[in-house]
């Protein structure tokens, strides 16, 4: 990297970038790792806060970058204690991120963004009404962690414990920066989260999958499943025709063995779609090929678009059912019921 005079975000160069600019400004090397401690560790959003550095060479990284973090635009806290933030960013487009706190087993959790709206269009999801405008960078993601952590601390002094990759946008469509903010969070110079802590949630791209599984990163996975055949999936979930479901379980076959990090199965239960007892069989016959857990999940109904939640007692019979074929399984209440609770309403606002 050269000097230039055109302001460019420092946040989107690696430390070994930063320490060829460090020297090429005469300066010694050991500064791009303080710089870069400042960025993702202690996250400063100006030069000015760089305290460790001299005057004049925080000023001439202000002459060479900027940074640009994402601001929080609005708030909304649910009588269940879950918070949803809106975020603005540098370019005006806006994301959304969720804090889910379960105080009883000291479990914080964030759902972050990964990309500005989707181009999956699955049929029950807010954000797939919107365009794909964008995908977001990796300082866009990890600041959704950093804010949403701050909040946490205030909110119920404690810090986050879990992220998932399950907000707006499809993280494995954004493959690159993803993986760059699990860098960010997991790394001795920025986070230091055990990579256990973190799950990329993904409709099930195949090719996707076994390159997360190269990576080997250590973290987990979940599948947004919500049916379990191709027919009705295809039907809502459009990325379903050219990845069915016999090559999405092979992927995490793949997934599994190379990694053993945990895999689950998301399932939201759609009155008189996919909650009937040939549904649970179905979806009991995708448990077979690793170890799973299902959450099945309660569906937060939003304007325009057809679907509705199950009968609370069809949901009930269609966990027992699970249940008593010794399937692990979680049956998860709505959360957020009084605030615009599902992925991508606050935001598409
Ligand atoms: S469910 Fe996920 S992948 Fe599907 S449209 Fe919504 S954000 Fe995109």
């Amino acid at each position: 990297m050269t000097s230039t005079k055109v302001q460019v975000d420092i946040r989107n160069f690696e430390l070994e970038d930063i320490k060829e600019w460090i020297l090429s400004v005469g300066e010694p090397k050991f500064r791009a790792k303080q710089i870069f401690e400042w960025l993702w560790k202690k996250r400063a959003v100006s030069f000015d806060e760089m305290t460790n550095l001299s005057h004049a060479l925080r000023e001439k990284l202000a002459e060479h970058f900027i940074i640009r973090p994402i601001v929080l635009d609005i708030y909304q806290k649910s009588s269940d204690g879950t918070i949803k933030c809106r975020f603005v960013l540098h370019d005006g487009f806006k994301i959304e991120s969720v804090l889910i706190p379960v105080e009883k087993d000291n479990r914080y959790t964030v759902c972050v963004s990964s990309q500005v709206g989707c181009s999956l269009s699955c049929k029950f999801c807010a954000t797939g009404q919107m365009k794909r405008m964008r995908n977001l960078d990796a300082g866009e993601i990890y600041d959704q962690y950093v804010l949403i952590n701050e909040i946490c601390q205030e909110t119920y002094d404690h810090p986050l414990t879990n992220v998932v990759y399950m907000g707006m946008g499809e993280p494995l469509l954004n493959y690159k920066n993803t993986m760059r903010s699990i860098e960010l969070l997991t790394a001795p110079y920025g986070l230091n989260m055990a990579p256990r802590r973190i799950t990329i949630s993904t409709v099930g791209i195949a090719k996707m999958i076994t390159k997360l599984a190269d990576a080997n990163t250590g973290i987990n996975l979940a599948i947004s499943l919500h049916a379990a055949d191709d027919v009705k999936r295809n039907d809502i979930m459009p990325i379903n025709e050219t990845n069915n479901l016999q090559t999405v379980m092979d992927s995490l076959r793949y997934f599994y063995n190379t990694t053993k990090g945990r895999i689950s199965y998301e399932y939201i239960a759609f009155k008189d779609f996919n909650d009937t007892i040939e549904d649970a069989n179905k979806l009991a016959a995708l448990c077979k090929y690793f170890p799973v857990r299902i959450n099945v999940i309660e569906y937060n109904s939003i304007p325009g678009v057809m679907f509705v939640k199950s009968n609370t007692d069809t949901l009930d019979i269609f966990a027992r059912h699970l249940k008593k074929k010794g399937i692990m399984m979680t049956v998860r209440r709505s959360r957020g019921k009084d605030i615009d609770a599902a992925c991508g309403q606050l935001a598409n606002q």
